[in-house]
């Protein structure tokens, strides 16, 4: 009896409500290794929920949210999804779009940011889109470079290669590549100039279009927290000190969640004052508020911002 009792206290400490032999579990498929794979595993522990990524793994359930991760290959999330084998995924737009697989976009995630890009040897000279009319171009994206050709009425041929794009005109196998860009490095190493960018990409959440309720519901919670973290990005925490003449404008700049806090300060006459400010136009927020005098700004960064 003894026994029996503990093996329930037992197992109702590693019990939580997403218990895989309660409810249904959300299955996540991420990037196993590449530059995908470090952010969507730090959104997943932003959003608190723990698992194990070891390396190696190609599996796993959390043990503090009802999920099960899969680590893939970036291009095979979308058809997995698709297929219903994975509930949700991770992968950049230009995955999602070259694949084409029917899925819904759930968020943007904004990382992962890069372009897609047609470049040509850096000694040519380029004059517009028309020239790339019967050329050569090679590319890991022949759906997007073919789209973008057909939009602007050019004939060109599209050779497919799968990775190394870069050195194709050097070889002699292709006049022009198209191929991810961020920085231009790669491009510039290998002699070669951006002369269009034809589709801008960032991490994308996508998700199965027949999702069960209850699986909706987990996807919902998810959302919910990842809401949270994203908005927290966007905004700081702003303390700073005001004579009171100044608290009318001060409060103006600074309207807050619902409004600011208000303290007295113990000098006679003057006030903190503490708010959230967004990141996008912080530098002339903080000028402003500079020049309706306020003094000592302290900025903090937010980890989860709930409205
Ligand atoms: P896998 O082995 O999983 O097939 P991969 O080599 O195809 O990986 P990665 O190079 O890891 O893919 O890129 C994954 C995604 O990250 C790309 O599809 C793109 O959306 C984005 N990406 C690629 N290069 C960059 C970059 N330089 N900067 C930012 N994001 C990038
Ligand atoms: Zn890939």
């Amino acid at each position: 009896m003894a026994n029996f009792a503990r093996q329930i206290v037992l197992l109702s400490g590693t019990r939580f409500r997403g218990d895989p032999l309660l409810m249904d579990l959300l299955r996540i498929a991420i990037q196993k290794s590449g530059r995908l794979s470090e952010d969507s595993l730090n959104l997943f522990k932003e959003c608190g929920i723990k698992f194990d990524s070891g390396t190696g793994r190609l599996k796993t359930t959390s043990n503090n949210f009802p999920a099960e991760f899969l680590f893939l290959r970036d291009d095979d999330i979308p058809g997995y999804v698709e297929d219903g084998v994975a509930d949700i995924g991770i992968v950049g737009e230009n995955v999602h779009v070259e694949t084409g697989r029917h899925v819904e976009v759930v968020k943007k995630l904004g990382f992962s940011k890069c372009r897609l890009s047609i470049a040509i040897p850096r000694g040519e000279s380029y004059g517009g889109v028309q020239e790339l009319q019967g050329k050569a171009i090679a590319t890991s994206y022949p759906t997007i470079l073919g789209n973008f050709l057909k939009e602007n009425g050019i004939t060109a041929d599209i050779h497919e290669i799968s990775g190394s794009v870069e050195i194709a005109p050097s070889i002699g196998l292709a006049h022009a590549v198209c191929d991810i860009v961020s920085s231009g490095s790669t491009l510039l190493a290998n002699g070669l100039k951006e002369v269009e960018v034809i589709f801008r990409s960032e991490a994308v959440m996508i998700g199965s279009e027949k999702l069960s309720d209850a699986k909706r519901s987990i996807l919902s919670k998810l959302l919910f927290r990842i809401q949270a973290v994203q908005t927290a990005k966007n905004n700081k925490y702003i303390v700073l000190n005001a004579p009171n003449a100044s608290l009318p404008e001060i409060i103006g700049l600074l309207p807050g969640m619902k409004s600011p806090t208000i303290v007295p300060l113990g000098t006679e006459g003057w006030s903190a004052v503490h708010s959230v400010l967004s990141e996008e136009d912080f530098w002339d927020k903080i000028d402003a508020l500079r020049s309706a005098g306020a003094e000592g700004i302290l900025v903090v960064p937010i980890e989860k911002m709930i409205y």
